[in-house]
């Protein structure tokens, strides 16, 4: 059975938990857009312009 993907409204880190985590918030969105991988933040455009520090699958857009 497929899990259930949330995207952390925080931080918009891609988890299948109950809680992010990276900054550990419950605060959790099944409703999002847009899909990245980031390898290397401080190598990525995107990543600095979003914020993220922790290589992994991000939501540009949370609802
Ligand atoms: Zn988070």
């Amino acid at each position: 059975m497929a899990k259930r993907t949330y995207v952390c409204r925080k931080c918009k880190r891609f988890t299948t938990d109950k809680e992010c985590p990276i900054c550990k918030s419950t605060a959790l969105s099944a409703s999002w857009k847009g899909l990245i991988v980031i390898n290397d933040p401080n190598d990525s455009e995107i990543a600095k312009t979003l914020g993220i520090t922790v290589p992994g699958k991000y939501a540009l857009f949370v609802d």
